[in-house]
């Protein structure tokens, strides 16, 4: 059987027409449309809160909170970083001047490996970029003790957490500051968008410069700014969606607890470990496909899913370090367990709304594949 609407890897959360409406409605009056207005105000002081975080700055997408954050953390030379990630995680460092060092994951959760990093600490190194990828919290004590030991700033990437918490902390709360990003492709969205979160408030001021081109005054210019700024739209479709995340996230993990029942256990089938002290936000179904033992291979499984309708992704394929525009800047050799997983890796789609009709097919599709069954 083939679906006969296409089902891709995700889809964007969205309020109720009126909902929207009843929120942009009074810019109408006052036409104040961007420039930190109401709304920005109101969204950022929500989502600080949400997040368990004493400050949050929004931007316009999770890429400039990046080179934002970048920036105001003031890292320069050296940054160690993971290969398993998002274009934006190493693009970001480039474009600042920084040189990423790519360090490997651990095998069994792809963020990046603690014991790893300190064998690739130079005297030009200045701090550490890891990514919560797919959900997973990194391993925030022993990179936090790293990082202290040798005065190194610790930037999260934090753009697959959003509303996680780990130990009952806020996913946000973690490091010298964590980005998010609020694209529409995120669990929550405000079109496009993104913010800083951080503990420290002199931060505040910088990146509020940095966001508006370093102008502090009416007459006044203080540094060599960028336009990062969040509109009122953006804000507004966030106000909204922040109301029903609580229900998005449930609804998500439903349709990841059906996945799981189907492909728990199947030889060759790994999925995503369940960590008791984190209380996850179902980002992403992450699937590692071992053909030795599941007898199929993940861009088989890819297809067969493609020939139904069903539009999986492998991400995080390829590794950053494999990119064209990298060649001959990395040596992939060195981060084995990212090039191997990257290899076997494939995101199967997952909403809020996926049904557990549409994930039973999804789920016979993929051990159709398979030889043991
Ligand atoms: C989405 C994403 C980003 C970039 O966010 P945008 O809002 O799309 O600019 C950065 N890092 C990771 C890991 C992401 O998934």
């Amino acid at each position: 059987m083939k679906f006969s609407d296409s089902i891709l890897v995700t889809r964007s959360s969205m309020p109720s027409l009126d909902e929207y409406v009843t929120e942009i409605r009074q810019m109408w009056d006052t036409r104040w449309l961007t420039n930190c207005g109401p709304e920005h105000n109101l969204l950022e002081s929500r989502l600080a809160r949400y997040c368990d975080v004493p400050y949050a700055s929004l931007m316009i997408n999770g890429h400039a909170a990046l080179e934002a954050a970048i920036e105001a953390l003031g890292l320069h030379g050296e940054v160690i970083t993971t290969p398993f990630t998002f274009a934006s995680t190493t693009h970001a460092l480039v474009r600042r001047g920084i040189t990423p060092v790519m360090c490997d994951i651990r095998p069994d959760d792809y963020t990046l490996d603690p014991e790893r990093i300190e064998s690739l600490i130079t005297p030009r190194t200045t701090g550490i970029v890891p990514v919560h990828v797919y959900g997973h919290m990194c391993d925030v004590a022993a990179i936090r003790d790293i990082a202290d030991r040798h005065g190194l700033k610790v930037l999260y990437d934090g753009a697959h957490a959003f509303g996680e918490t780990l130990d009952g902390a806020g996913a946000m709360s973690f490091g010298d500051a964590t980005i998010c990003s609020f694209h529409a492709t995120k669990v929550f969205n405000t079109i496009e968008g993104g913010a800083v979160f951080y503990r420290d408030s002199s931060l505040g001021p910088v990146l509020a410069r940095i966001r508006n081109f370093g102008i502090t005054g009416p007459e006044t210019v203080e540094s060599v700014g960028g336009n990062f700024k969040m509109n009122e739209f953006c804000a507004a479709m966030g106000l909204c969606n922040l109301r029903h995340l609580d229900e998005q996230i449930s609804l998500r993990g439903q349709a990841e607890a059906r996945y799981r029942e189907r492909l728990t256990g199947i030889p060759g089938l790994v999925l995503s470990p369940i960590r008791t002290d984190v209380a996850s936000n179902h980002a992403y179904m992450p699937l590692v496909v071992d053909e030795t033992e599941f007898g199929a291979d993940r861009d088989e499984v890819c297809h067969a899913l493609a020939r139904r309708n069903i539009y999986a992704r492998k991400y995080f394929y390829p590794l950053v370090s494999d990119f064209a525009c990298y060649r001959g800047r990395f040596d992939l050799e060195a981060t084995p367990v990212a090039r191997k997983v990257a290899a076997r890796i494939l995101c199967l789609p997952l909403y809020a709304g996926l049904s557990a009709e549409q994930v039973d097919g999804i789920c016979d599709t993929i051990l159709g594949c398979g030889t043991g069954v």
